[in-house]
């Protein structure tokens, strides 16, 4: 049974973007508005006795601002991750490579040989490949996936032996959201981490305000926005970045998932516009729902007051940026599913037959053979991953109405614009 949420109600929660434009603006090297790359992957010392403190732990970069090879903090990369800690509200931050990377070295960090993670089952198949497949065989560590949304099922399943507990703000693709203060404190009075994934809800959710203690990301997504680079952040407080830096145990340095400055770079452009790209697939996606929902399809965004999770979101969201800007709808089976895209990309140019997310245009997939793959059929049939879900990553390329005729015009030569397989009958 699923317990009911206790209403908090939560202070205001605080529009991020504020913050972050009271960031240090960081200016390139002769004064250009830009900030500089240090495309270097090693630092001169000053002074001999430099190297020998930096191996110590006794200077860093904000002990001295000395910088040592660029596997271990690189400016760049470091001004980026300040930008993520103001977005994501908390102390410090770090960037990788990927959002795997983010996830992993978070959960090997944070987890020893026989420890355990309390997980979401509705996570991105990555993730639950790492948890599920690979951290049981090559470090030892078990995960016991649950229903997020079911609290009673959540602490049910930890165990003395359970150190964090994980999910997505949103799901990928099944769009529930984590209760995250109630999660928090589920996992605080067992001496938990509690981390969430906030790849699909950036300005959106800040998982920080409301109680998470790290907030990983895969900026290969929204904050990217160009669906040109792989690229993650760990956002936290700076003991726990510290400890992902240590020369002896730290898996950032010692596993190394290293993120190129100028990819740093790149990214630290796209973040002044992140909130009117979040703005714009929302509002596009939310009328999208709207109007699909009014057609009779099967269709879930968490803006629908239908959707179970609308009032949990309403009160954990900053209002500014909707409810972001993903929407599934289930064809059915995953022959109606793939002749839509197909119909949307090649005659409509509506957008892509593609995974990921974020981009500026519509990227569209079926998620039970792709980014769902690695999960088992029983687990994809318990989250509500049918064969038929198109998840469709909203873009805000072309005019509203015009991405919206292409649409309709797709569905009724498919002829299920009225009752059919995917009519709503309750
Ligand atoms: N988290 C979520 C929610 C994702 O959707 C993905 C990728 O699709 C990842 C993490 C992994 O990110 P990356 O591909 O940058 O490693």
């Amino acid at each position: 049974m699923t317990s009911k949420r206790n209403v908090i109600k939560h202070p205001q929660i605080k529009n991020p973007v504020e913050t972050l434009a009271n960031t240090r603006h960081e200016f390139g090297e002769h004064g250009g508005v830009n900030m500089s790359i240090e495309a270097s992957t090693t630092f001169t010392a000053m002074h001999p006795d430099i190297l020998a403190d930096m191996f110590h732990g006794d200077k860093g970069p904000d002990q001295g601002g000395c910088y040592l090879y660029g596997r271990h903090f690189n400016p760049t990369v470091y001004s980026l991750s300040r930008q993520l800690a103001a977005l994501e509200g908390t102390e410090a931050a770090y960037c990788t490579a990927s959002g795997m990377a983010a996830i992993s070295a978070t959960l090997i960090q944070l987890c020893n040989t026989g420890d355990h993670i309390v997980s979401s089952h509705t996570v991105y198949g990555g993730t639950y490949a790492l948890m599920h497949d690979m951290m049981p065989v090559k470090n030892g560590i078990g995960t016991t996936f649950v229903d997020i949304t079911d609290l009673d099922e959540v602490e049910g399943a930890i165990t003395t032996n359970t150190r964090v507990l994980y999910a997505e703000s949103i799901s990928n693709p099944t769009l529930r959201v984590a209760d995250i203060p109630a999660l928090s404190d589920i996992a605080h009075r067992h001496n938990l981490k509690l981390v969430i994934d906030n790849t699909f809800s950036p300005l959106i959710i800040s998982p920080k305000q409301l109680g998470a203690d790290i907030v990983v990301h895969s900026m290969t997504k929204f904050i990217g926005g160009a669906s040109d680079h792989i690229a993650g952040a760990i956002c936290a407080d700076k003991d726990f970045i510290l400890e992902l830096m240590d020369l002896h145990t730290g898996a950032l340095m010692l596993l190394g998932p290293t993120m190129d400055p100028k990819v740093a770079y790149d990214i630290s452009l796209r973040i002044p516009h992140l909130s009117l790209r979040m703005t714009e697939h929302g509002q596009r996606a939310q009328l999208f729902a709207e109007r699909l929902k009014a057609m009779g399809l099967n269709i879930c965004y968490p803006g629908l007051p239908e959707h179970p999770d609308y009032e949990l979101l309403s009160d954990l969201h900053c209002p500014d940026y909707g409810y972001g800007g993903i929407l599934t709808l289930d064809m059915g089976t995953e022959e109606l599913a793939n002749q839509l895209m197909d119909m949307l990309q090649n005659d409509y140019r509506f957008g892509y037959m593609a995974v990921s997310l974020g981009y500026f245009d519509t990227l569209m997939s079926c998620s039970g053979s792709t980014t769902s793959s690695e999960m088992t059929e029983e687990d994809k049939l318990e989250a509500g991953i049918s064969p038929g879900l198109v998840r469709m990553s909203v873009g805000y390329t072309g005019t509203t109405e015009q991405r919206w005729r292409q649409l309709q015009s797709a569905l009724e030569r498919l002829d299920i614009k009225g009752p059919g397989p995917m009519r709503v009958t309750a």
